[in-house]
């Protein structure tokens, strides 16, 4: 293999001898993927269609002692790394001009643990795997609401999902972890290990090392569950969002529910005329028996004149997967920030109506999503995840195909952010980043009074700041 150009912990490219990378690869039992190799730009491509980096060297790694291996490589060579899981990141987190990739998508193990209702799952696992997996012991663990993420930097960031309210984030259910740190060992991240460290690990993202495998609590849901997901015309929206906040005062822990401010799909259940134009829909999930979540969830059906209702008892796994088709890989092309807010005041839905009329691209969205229940009794000392007294969070799904709107899809997103800064308590969801462009304020907005915790477990595993491609708390 010839000579290679690898990014340096001082930020500079820097040349690797080609014997150096051979002996790696000699080592492997996965793959190391280069600029001449066929399947370069396959290695190098993630959820974003925005994001065209090109890594000096992926690693796919078969297992820990691959990640063990390039983790040793990247030190003996003062080299910084991306880390993937499933690739989903929307600010690209995964990959880096020149960086060395340590790609753990190739690693799908998972073993459910039915008596202990445990679960591990290796690092490249997606929440669909990992769904397939535990509900064929009747089991679930919190998720996010599209199959195709990968768990792992949906779980290190925090993780919301439809059991969010029942049994709080992914990263709430996280309850061991081995981990590959930048020293090249591994090291057990539980009660069985550092405590301290898991504590990091929920929320904190991939600052401290590779995570080669989760643990992680799991809960009894399904096999059916009662989905509401009912359609109101774009001018109704003001009047179903402030009807929202108030259902939702009264939802029992079981739901979790997203009032969506977005364009009308084009489905059949639709009708013509109102395909494409601005509207909003009802999404609620109650994870319980299906007749009390019939039950539960009917007040959200009850409201107004719908354009359609599409409310049904479904299997979990198909509620799981009912929006994958809006986000395909590759295609989209996104711009995702987030805003946490106390009250939906009626001011505050004014602007969130306005916001969505005034997209300039028909696939974005604006999801208003319901907080508290379990969600909100998990405390700073759970978990490095921020502040919890928020009771909705925003994410602001700037999402186009077409290249030619890259500029106003931004800027949307951006416009959005800072309209509905007066209205929110000014946290930010670091899964939710944007482009990382602005990675300090994010950190600090995110983590509030545990930032200073982070920063000495940074130090204590991270002190080069190997990891950085990430919501980057740096070391002290
Ligand atoms: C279509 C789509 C739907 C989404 N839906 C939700 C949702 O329902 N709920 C929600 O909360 N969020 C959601 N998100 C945001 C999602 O949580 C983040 O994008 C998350 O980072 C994706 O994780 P990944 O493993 O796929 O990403 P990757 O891009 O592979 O990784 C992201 C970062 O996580 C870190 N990382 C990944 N794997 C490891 C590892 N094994 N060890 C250490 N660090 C690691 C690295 O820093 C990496 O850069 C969604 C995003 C998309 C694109």
């Amino acid at each position: 293999m010839a000579e290679t150009q690898l990014r340096t912990l001082s930020g500079q490219v820097g040349i690797v001898a080609g014997t150096d990378v051979a002996a790696l690869r000699d080592r492997l039992r996965g793959t190391l993927v280069g600029p001449e190799d066929p399947g370069y730009d396959d290695a190098r491509a993630v959820w974003n269609g925005l994001v065209d980096r090109r890594p000096g060297l992926v690693l796919r790694c078969a297992g820990t002692a691959d990640v063990i291996l390039a983790v040793t490589f990247a030190r003996e060579h003062d080299l910084v790394v991306t880390v993937r899981g499933g690739g989903h990141n929307t600010g690209g987190s995964a990959v880096a001009d020149d960086a060395l990739m340590i790609d753990l998508s190739a690693m799908k193990g998972v073993r459910v643990d039915p008596g202990r209702r445990t679960v591990r799952a290796e690092g490249g696992v997606t929440v669909g795997e990992l769904d397939h997996e535990t509900q064929a012991f009747g089991l679930a663990v919190p998720m996010g609401v599209i199959s195709r993420i990968g768990i792992a930097g949906l779980t290190l960031g925090g993780g919301f999902g439809w059991l969010r309210r029942r049994y709080g984030l992914c990263c709430d259910n996280l309850v061991g972890a081995d981990v590959v740190t930048s020293a090249g060992t591994l090291v057990r991240a539980g009660t069985d290990g550092d405590a301290d460290l898991l504590w990091g690990l929920r929320g904190g993202g991939g600052n401290f090392g590779v995570v080669t495998s989760f643990d992680f609590q799991a809960h009894p849901v399904g096999p059916d569950v009662y989905f509401a997901y009912v359609l109101h015309r774009g001018e109704d929206a003001r009047a179903a969002l402030r009807f929202y906040r108030d259902w939702a005062r009264g939802a029992p822990d079981e739901v979790a529910a997203i009032a969506t401010l977005w364009h009308n799909p084009e489905q059949d259940e639709v009708p013509e005329a109102e395909q494409g134009r601005p509207g909003l829909a009802f999404m609620a999930m109650h994870c319980g028996d299906p007749a009390a979540g019939a039950e539960a969830l009917r007040g959200l059906r009850d409201f107004g004149a719908p354009l359609a209702d599409l409310s049904a008892v479904q299997p979990y796994l198909a509620a799981q997967r009912l929006f994958d088709a809006d986000y395909a890989a590759g295609e989209m092309r996104g711009y995702w920030k987030s805003r946490y807010l106390d009250a939906l005041t009626d001011e505050a839905v004014d602007a969130i109506v306005t916001l969505n009329e005034a997209s300039p691209s028909t696939q974005s969205n604006l999801d208003v999503w319901q907080l508290g229940g379990r969600y909100a009794r998990f405390t700073p000392d759970d978990a490095a995840y921020g502040d919890r007294s928020a009771a909705y969070l925003i994410g602001i799904e700037g999402k186009w195909t077409d290249p030619g709107v890259d500029g106003d899809g931004i800027a949307w997103g951006r416009r959005v952010f800072d309209v509905l800064a007066p209205f929110s308590t000014r946290a930010e969801y670091v899964n939710f980043p944007g482009l990382y462009e602005d990675n300090p304020a994010l950190v600090r907005a995110a983590f509030g009074g545990n930032l200073d915790r982070l920063r000495a477990l940074k130090k204590r595993y991270d002190p080069d700041n190997m990891f950085r491609f990430n919501h980057n708390i740096p070391p002290d």
